[in-house]
């Protein structure tokens, strides 16, 4: 048979699939870890260690050799040491030039070092081609295959040929790199490990402090003032009644909180004339966080729903309605169907549920597999109108909620307004501000300072 017939190409043993041979300094935890993850996506590997013995730990297809010896096996060799260690090998420098090392290191605190690891690694190196990767990958999730949360491996370096190198072997493991540019982004690939919810520090604090602030604000209306005037023991509102009452005027404030610093930015681009000049810093940082504040805005709403759900299941409620009964047979005499009144609970009702289903839908498409499916047009549209639109249903739902009660003097506990009377401020700031914004007056001159149009060129930066 003819050898070069297709049937026996396609039995021969496909030679350009063979992985090249990496090598792995330092047989700890990530090493291994590592190492085993590359056996099982067809590298072989090659230890470079202290201790040339096998012990068990090791993967089992793997070589253990002294660290001369394992570097020129392979083209690429992976630093699985810490950095304060390095200087052990400023005497291989000779066997290394001219290798690609993976720097995979990371540090205990935040810019411990005025370099980064990888920056430090070249320097001692020179000779060497060092790029940055692996760090944000965990030993414990590349041992265990649960890589879900953390398949984005970032990678940076100087020459470009070596860090294709690491990125072909990030993908060979199943995992997705992210080319971060040069060795300069080391430093923040670094960080990455060490930042403990960056984003979210700012709408956190804010929203256990307000949310304190209204707790005792109610205590002090609802319980304290009750218990003080009316000698009546209304301590159990704590449980439900408060917190039900909190955690609408927090979804109502902060989903205003979200479009306020938009309104600061308009204004401040309105009498600077130019969009060319930085916001203030808080201003930035604001900006920055209006996600996580949205996404704990619809936690209180939806905690809002639960409370307002299991309300008739409360043994206060059914005393309430038992009492009434009783008394309106008592004294033989039904009450009348109030009209305005049943018009204003459905109206309040209605108008909750669909601000709620905006609000949902607010938060679904910042998801990112969501976001991530719709384009800059449709997405602004979702938050910008849309979410104007629940903020205006929320902020009517609550004033419908005061309906007769804004001008009724018994609803002025202590001289103080109600709590939802305060929720209002706001939202209400904010959707007059926005409606003066879009007055075509206004409107006109911001859309044409958004496009680039200045009003005093000599001031942009
Ligand atoms: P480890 O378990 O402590 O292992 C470090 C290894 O470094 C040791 O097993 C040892 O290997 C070698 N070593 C220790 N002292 C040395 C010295 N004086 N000279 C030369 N080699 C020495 O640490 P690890 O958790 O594997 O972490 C290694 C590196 O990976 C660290 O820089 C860490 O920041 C980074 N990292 C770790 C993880 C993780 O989940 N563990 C995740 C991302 C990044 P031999 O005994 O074989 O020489």
């Amino acid at each position: 048979m003819d050898n070069n017939s297709p049937n026996i190409m396609a039995l021969a043993p496909n030679t350009s699939n063979k992985r090249e041979t990496v090598c792995i300094f330092g047989t700890g935890d990530f090493g291994r870890a590592l190492g085993h993850k590359m056996i099982q996506s067809g590298y072989p590997v090659v230890y470079g260690s202290r201790s040339t013995q096998i012990s068990n730990l090791i993967p089992k297809d793997a070589e253990v050799l002294s660290h001369a010896e394992a570097a020129q096996k392979a083209a690429i060799i992976i630093i699985a040491i810490q950095r304060q260690h390095y200087n052990f090998l400023t005497p291989l420098a000779e066997t290394l030039r001219g290798k690609v090392l993976v720097d995979i290191s990371n540090n205990l605190k935040l810019n411990q070092y005025p370099e980064s690891n990888a920056e430090y690694l070249a320097q001692l190196l020179p000779g060497s081609r060092v790029v940055k990767a692996f760090n944000t990958v965990s030993a414990w999730a590349l041992q265990s295959g649960t890589l879900d949360a953390s398949r984005q491996v970032f990678v940076c370096g100087d020459d470009v040929e070596a860090k294709q190198m690491v990125m072909n072997i990030v993908r060979a493991l199943g995992l997705t790199p992210i080319d971060k540019g040069t060795l300069l982004a080391a430093q923040e690939i670094e960080n990455y490990p060490l930042q403990l919810f960056p984003m979210w520090k700012f709408p956190i604090f804010l929203s256990l402090g307000l949310s304190a602030f209204f707790f005792c604000y109610c205590l002090a209306l609802d319980v304290i003032h009750t218990y003080v005037y009316e000698k009546n023991d209304f301590s159990f509102f704590i449980a439900v009644t408060i917190p039900n009452r909190v955690c609408p005027v927090m979804a109502l404030v902060l989903l205003a909180l979200v479009y306020l610093p938009g309104i600061f930015a308009a204004i401040i681009q309105l009498y600077r004339g130019t969009k060319y000049r930085r916001f203030p810093d808080w201003l930035d940082k604001w900006m920055l966080c209006r996600k996580q504040l949205g996404l704990i805005a619809l936690a209180f709403a939806f905690l809002h729903v639960l409370f307002t759900l299991v309300f008739p299941l409360r043994s206060f409620i059914s005393w309430r309605t038992r009492t009434q009964t009783v008394s309106q047979a008592l004294n033989n005499r039904t009450e009348p169907l109030n009209n305005t009144n049943a018009w204003l609970s459905d109206s309040y009702l209605a108008l909750g549920i669909l601000g709620f289903f905006l609000f949902f839908l607010l938060g679904i498409t910042s998801l990112p597999s969501v976001s991530n499916n719709v384009n800059w047009r449709e997405f602004r549209f979702v938050q910008s109108k849309l979410g104007y639109l629940a903020l205006i249903l929320c902020t009517a739902h609550t004033m419908v909620y005061g309906g007769k009660w804004f001008l009724n003097p018994a609803a002025y506990k202590w001289y103080l307004p109600d709590i939802y009377m305060l929720s209002l401020v706001i939202p209400c700031a904010v959707l007059v501000v926005k409606f003066v914004l879009i007055l075509p007056c206004i409107d006109k001159p911001l859309t044409q300072i958004r496009q680039g149009w200045e009003r005093n060129p000599k001031h942009s930066e």
